[in-house]
């Protein structure tokens, strides 16, 4: 509990420092890192710090999402921090799980990430075909851009890219009702392209002590996290790109 209190205040930390830089950020948070799995009350608390220092400068909390373990928790907790009236919180969808498109469809008005998800899960409940994964995805981006939702589309998947763009197209919609996400470092020549069409890309850069720790105790615990974490490596050493 001493830890997910630190990496707490690393993510407080991190806020204070964007508004004394000026930053346009926000912040992405783990909710195992913040003791999901010690206590959900406890995780709770130290997201409610969070949001408490994001909140007077307006800025995002998304809550990412991990394992399946913790899918129906961590969607409760952005339910309930939404209805107590933080309004710039918003989970993450991950399309390659069966259980995406009824969720994106209980979360309309919501801000939703969108991405195919890094966890390897049971065959019971997670697509495994790469095209089943993609259909998945596109599906759900229906329902979230249907449902009002301001969605965030992160992939770095051409295909994806392109058929996001023709959903947000056919609905007219205009480039502040949804945002594209990509890793730093990661098919940077896709994102130029998009940002010169005139679409919003937000940049997700892992940074700290505390990260990269945390991510090397997730490797040890689940290997098939280790390109998603090389990659994230990368793109701290090769900082700018
Ligand atoms: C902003 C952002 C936030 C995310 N948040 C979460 C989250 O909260 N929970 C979660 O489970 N997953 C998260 N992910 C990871 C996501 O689920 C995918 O695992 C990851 O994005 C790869 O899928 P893709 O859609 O890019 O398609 P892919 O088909 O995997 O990749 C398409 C192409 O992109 C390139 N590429 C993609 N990823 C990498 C990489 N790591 N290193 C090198 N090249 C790569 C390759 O050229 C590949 O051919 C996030 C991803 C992004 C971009």
């Amino acid at each position: 509990s001493f830890e997910a209190e630190a990496i707490a205040g690393e993510y407080v930390a991190a806020l204070e420092a964007f508004e004394r830089d000026g930053l346009d950020a926000n912040v992405s948070v783990k909710p195992t890192g913040l003791g999901l799995k010690l206590d959900y009350d406890l995780c709770k608390r130290n997201v409610e710090r969070v949001i408490a220092a994001a909140e007077p400068t307006n800025r995002f909390v998304r809550i990412d999402m991990e394992d399946s373990t913790t899918t129906d928790d961590t969607l409760r907790l952005f339910r309930e921090l939404r209805d107590e009236g933080h309004g710039r919180v918003g989970p993450v969808l991950q399309a390659s799980l069966k259980r995406t498109v009824a969720d994106s469809e209980s979360l309309a008005g919501a801000s939703v990430r969108l991405c195919k998800g890094i966890y390897v899960e049971p065959e019971s409940i997670q697509f495994r075909d790469d095209g089943a994964v993609r259909t998945s995805f596109v599906r759900a981006l229906e329902t979230l851009l249907d449902g009002d939702c301001y969605a965030a589309i992160a992939t770095h998947d051409e295909w994806l890219v392109d058929r996001a763009l023709e959903l947000v197209r056919e609905r007219s919609l205009t480039p502040e009702k949804y945002e594209f996400q990509m890793l730093l470092g990661i098919r940077a020549e896709l994102g130029d392209r998009l940002v010169a069409e005139g679409h919003r890309l937000r940049i997700y850069v892992p940074y700290g002590r505390q990260w990269y720790e945390y991510s090397l105790r997730r490797l040890k615990e689940n290997p098939k996290v280790a390109g998603y974490i090389a990659a994230d490596t990368l793109g701290r050493l090769v900082p700018g790109r």
